[in-house]
């Protein structure tokens, strides 16, 4: 397989060229949320990011085995080894059963993730499904001696490993730095040292979920279950690795200690994190009332919220930054994000009306291998969309009779915007502001044949009104040599 891209390799922190190990076979894992509330803007980051890399090594001839994981069980609060299970937490406050409030989340998780475009995973583990998986390489790991067990829970001897193997080689976080860290927290008296990590934890009675092991009535420890449904699913070497920068630290550099106690090597050639997103230049937190959900952006219900995004403004949004930049968000940038889409899209159904020429006076085939650099150049959709805009500008000027593209030429152009924008940005094609643009271009030329039919026959009353009612609707009808057209008023 001929491939020039490049991906950044947090291990390494550097540019590499993508060789997979098994081409063209891929393997992909990437961590999914935890299922206990609607998902927010940052759940919608890394879904796109990787829903993106998925999209592009498909596009070149790779076949992908993409796992995102459901965490429906050990996940505490703060993400410490210490305090409730939010899940435990939520269905205690509301009543249910835990695995009701995992339902209803995950089926919420899911309807967000097809308004966004995203493609389903090849496979979507639960970790309440591998639990005995979990309990075999908490086996595993104690015999090659690297945890230890203390009151019924069990937990990572960081010491010991970082003596054989690196403990921080992902995050370049140095062991001894970490003895400074959190040393006084309560219960953590169990532990050798505060950085030992759970991998099996004693349930207490307050905990709904839990499970019977060699050590404790209990529940695994969070970061147990993505070793475990990585090398499940992909084997105990693939590819690819991704999940949110806020996941590197601690949660993939224990997957990682996991795994090398385990067997003695890294679990993933190449780990990618998507960047953070702010809000009017904060972190986003709960207590901050800067939280907004999908939801409550798709409906603009949120005090921060001037109006409604589609979840296709939020996407084109998202897009507009690359993955490993901070991306901030504020209503002007949601906003210029939808007149930018809109426009890209406005463009692609000007194509279809274009005459062609004999010769084109421009080059458009140039685009293909800009826009193909930049997907190259560790997935850098900015650039890609920067080139659409060029596009974008170039039929505009062939549109208003300054430039001119040959028939074959305009097809390109077509498959070009098709390619990019729809099959690999995944921008959905039908919608842009009104809904479905094949129904309303079809209702459209129903009605100004109507009107141009009153015209011929005089009927000037009905042609007008007719134009005006539209006009009412936002849509202006402009008369021109070439007949009656239309657009949507800004
Ligand atoms: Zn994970």
């Amino acid at each position: 397989m001929e491939s020039k891209l490049q991906i950044y390799n947090s291990l390494n922190r550097k540019k590499e060229i993508f060789e997979p190990l098994n081409p063209p076979h891929v393997g992909m894992y990437v961590c999914g949320p935890t299922v206990y509330g609607d998902a927010h803007l940052g759940h919608a980051r890394p879904a796109i990011t990787f829903d993106v890399v998925f999209r592009y090594l498909r596009h070149l001839g790779y076949k992908v085995r993409y796992v995102r994981n459901i965490t429906d069980v050990g996940h505490l609060e703060d993400d410490a080894d210490e305090g409730e299970d939010k899940i435990t937490k939520k269905a205690r406050v509301e009543q249910l059963e835990p695995m009701e409030v995992v339902k209803y989340y995950t089926d919420r998780y899911h309807q967000n993730m097809d308004q966004l475009n995203i493609l389903h995973p090849s496979i979507e583990p639960m970790a309440s499904g591998h639990i005995i998986e979990q309990i075999e390489l908490v086996k595993t790991i104690m015999n090659q001696g690297y945890a230890y067990e203390k009151d019924g829970s069990v937990y990572f001897d960081v010491e010991k490993y970082n003596k054989d193997y690196h403990y921080g080689k992902l995050s370049g976080r140095k062991l001894e730095d970490l003895y400074q860290y959190t040393r006084e927290l309560s219960g953590q008296k169990e532990k050798r040292n505060s950085f030992d990590f759970a991998l099996w934890k004693k349930a207490d009675p307050r905990h709904i979920m839990h499970w019977t092991s060699p050590w404790s009535e209990g529940f695994p420890g969070w970061h147990l279950e993505c070793s475990v449904m990585s090398s499940k699913y992909l084997g105990e070497r693939f590819d690819i690795h991704g999940g949110g920068m806020d996941l590197l630290f601690p949660h993939h550099e224990c997957e990682i200690a996991q795994s090398n106690a385990a067997t003695g090597h890294d679990p993933a050639k190449y780990w990618m994190h998507n960047n953070l997103i702010t809000v009017n230049g904060q972190k986003m937190g709960k207590s901050l009332k800067n939280f907004i959900t999908l939801n409550e952006f798709f409906s603009g219900e949120h005090e921060s919220l001037d109006r409604a995004y589609s979840p296709m403004t939020i996407r084109f949004f998202i897009l507009q930054a690359h993955y490993r930049s901070t991306l901030d968000f504020s209503n002007d940038a949601l906003a210029a994000a939808e007149k930018g889409m809109n426009k890209l899209v406005d463009t692609y159904r000007v194509i279809d009306e274009i005459k062609p020429s004999d010769s084109s006076s421009v080059d458009v085939k140039r685009f293909e291998a800009l826009c193909r650099n930049a997907m190259d150049d560790d997935f850098n959709t900015p650039v890609v969309l920067a080139h659409l805009f060029d596009l974008s500008r170039v039929i505009n000027q062939v549109y208003a009779g300054k430039e001119k593209l040959s028939a074959n030429d305009l097809k390109f152009a077509k498959d070009l915007y098709s390619t990019y924008l729809f099959d690999l940005l995944g921008i959905r094609k039908e919608e842009n502001k009104t809904g479905d643009t094949a129904l309303l271009n079809g209702l459209m030329e129903t009605i100004l044949k109507i009107r141009q039919e009153a015209k011929k026959n005089k009927d000037y009353t009905t042609a007008d009104y007719i134009r005006d009612e539209l006009n009412k609707l936002n849509i202006i009808v402009k008369d021109t040599p070439d007949g009656a057209k239309w657009e949507i008023g800004r």
